[in-house]
């Protein structure tokens, strides 16, 4: 559970072999916490690019922010490199999706709260609102922002976060936020109406990796993800066997490949349904991809979130319509 403040000093929690290895470390290498802000852009470092999406929209001009992860990449699997540790030392603020989203990154922020000014989108998010996902390390499911509502309840810490640091451009920060909710609830109630033009049998949307359960919850759809949670999690034949089984039964047109996972799997998936269960199934990808942890190149539908909000939506109807 991240708690509040986020940026946590002088927790000691090293074992007494990594105690001993620091001591010979000559102290001036020492790093002294996060750059003060004086003014000017807000330098914030954001992990994946709908957090950086997201940032952007409530800082506008008073920030400058780049995203480790570009388009396309997998955050469940990314590792930083040392052109990104510079770069997170030199922020003024570093934001993350958090819920284990970028697993292989957890540590770089459970070590470095003494260095990093760190906070996750998903800090305050009520709890009761999440759901499990006991895999790969974390508690809850980390895909929040497939339900376009709960996306718009992780505006209050960005702007509160922001504020905090530039307080002269607080009125912006929470103007910018007042105005992306509204752009948000109209979002959120465009998706439902489309997904309520696909009758309920059709409701069932296969991808992958097993990222839209929020999106399930939300507009009314059977989920089902040839991985877990996580990218991380393997597969295997039963996993395959399992899902073709489920194309047969329930008779599914489409099933959906997303930008930042490869589709070997899910090819082998509609091999087995046609041969073992005599389903028909459509592999939808190339340009009609669905955009699941990482938004697309600029100029591309999914640029924005607002754009791979819709670019889903409209692809995933489509496909699974009568
Ligand atoms: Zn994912």
């Amino acid at each position: 559970m991240l708690v509040e403040p986020y940026l946590i000093r002088a927790r000691r929690i090293l074992p007494v072999v990594a105690l001993s290895a620091l001591a010979l470390v000559p102290a001036g290498c020492s790093n002294g916490g996060p750059p003060a802000y004086d003014g000017g852009p807000v330098r914030v470092v954001c992990t994946t690019t709908l957090v950086a999406d997201l940032v952007n929209r409530v800082g506008g001009e008073r920030v400058q922010v780049d995203a480790l992860m570009g388009p396309g990449v997998d955050p469940h699997r990314y590792l930083p490199t040392a052109g990104d540790r510079a770069k997170l030392d030199a922020a003024h603020l570093v934001v993350f999706n958090g819920l284990h989203l970028e697993g292989k990154m957890t540590d770089v922020f459970e070590k470095g709260r003494d260095r990093y000014r760190a906070v996750a989108v998903t800090r305050d998010l009520d709890r009761s609102l999440l759901r499990p996902a006991d895999t790969d390390g974390g508690e809850y499911d980390p895909h929040v922002w497939f339900d376009v509502a709960l996306w718009a309840k992780c505006l209050p810490v960005v702007r509160d976060e922001l504020a905090k640091l530039d307080p002269a451009g607080a009125e912006v920060y929470a103007r910018n936020a007042d105005a992306y909710a509204k752009e948000l609830a109209a979002l959120d109630a465009e998706v439902r109406a489309a997904a309520d033009k696909l009758p309920p049998a059709r409701r069932v949307l296969v991808t992958s990796h097993d990222a839209f359960g929020y999106f399930g919850r939300a507009y009314g759809f059977e989920v089902h993800g040839l991985q877990g949670v996580s990218t991380a999690s393997e597969t295997g034949t039963p996993d395959r066997q399992r899902l073709a089984r489920l194309l047969g039964e329930k008779k599914v047109p489409a099933v959906f490949t997303e930008t930042s996972v490869p589709d070997d799997g899910l090819r082998a998936v509609l091999d087995t349904a046609l041969k073992d269960f005599g389903q028909r199934v459509t592999l939808v990808g190339g340009d009609d991809a669905l955009y699941s942890d990482a938004l697309g190149p600029p100029g591309s539908p999914g640029a924005t979130y607002p754009g791979m909000v819709r670019h889903n939506a409209t692809t995933i109807v489509r496909a699974l319509a009568p």
